[in-house]
């Protein structure tokens, strides 16, 4: 399994960083995590994903910062070039499938599927096993319901990739970090040093990795202005392990 910043970014475009999207490839599964703006052109040029190998979409909450692209995504799948015949499962937050019905009745067949199925859900509570894959989340706080979700190989035995979407850490995002080994892929929107309700600085997101025994920090969700070594000095007076601040097109082997 390996994981890929599509984007590291924020709502404020930037020349270096894209808006909120990440990518999680292995044993022949493709797993898109997020679509913020400009997404789907991120997924092509860093990750050379052709878009009907996705078979799975997780969104983590339903600011457009993190899932504006869904209309142009679910749009260029029915183009010719990218037809598809493999079921699309998009699975989010509560609100999903409101949102979804909200698109639908702005683009109308534009985002309907043509010629696969397309399974729209929000997430019930529990882990689910995908294809041998574990799938599992947890809420953290953010305002807007924000799912902290969690994925790992061999149906939660291997090593796993954790994103925590935005938000402030909450108990049971430990707790679904802590179950195994995992890199932890943490916002860190708020400044080194600025206190910003519902998000993280890169300290808080320091004393998160520390705190679910993460294997490594790569940090995302990063504002302009924000230098990076300042970012790396803060999170590294909390956590020990390897540190990282995300690039787009950054990979990450996960095991
Ligand atoms: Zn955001």
């Amino acid at each position: 399994m390996n994981y890929m910043t599509i984007g590291s970014g924020t709502a404020v475009p930037q020349r270096e960083r894209s808006a909120p999207c990440h990518l999680i490839r292995g044993e022949g599964r493709t797993v898109v995590v997020d679509l913020g703006p400009g997404s789907i052109w991120g997924l092509a040029r860093h990750g050379r994903v052709h878009l009907p190998d996705v078979e799975l979409l997780l969104f983590t909450h339903l600011h457009m910062d993190h899932c504006a692209d869904l209309a142009p995504f679910l749009f260029a799948l029915r183009s010719r070039e990218l037809s598809r015949t493999a079921p699309l499962w998009i699975l989010g937050p509560e609100g999903m499938r409101d949102h979804y019905g909200k698109l639908q009745a702005t683009w109308e067949k534009r985002v309907e599927p043509a010629g696969y199925e397309l399974l729209i859900d929000e997430w019930a509570g529990s882990a689910v096993n995908w294809k041998g894959w574990l799938l599992d989340a947890a809420p953290t706080s953010h305002g807007v319901p924000n799912l902290a979700w969690r994925i790992d190989s061999e149906g939660g035995g291997g090593c796993g990739v954790v994103l925590t979407g935005d938000g402030e850490s909450t108990d049971e995002l430990i707790q679904l970090a802590r179950r195994a080994d995992h890199v932890l892929v943490a916002e860190s929107a708020a400044a080194p040093g600025e206190v910003l309700e519902g998000h993280m600085n890169p300290g808080q997101a320091g004393d998160l990795a520390r705190q679910c025994g993460s294997r490594m920090l790569v940090l995302c969700h990063i504002n302009p202005g924000a230098g990076v070594e300042a970012i790396l000095r803060e999170s590294m007076a909390f956590y020990d392990g390897e540190v990282v601040v995300a690039e787009d097109g950054m990979v990450v082997e996960v095991e």
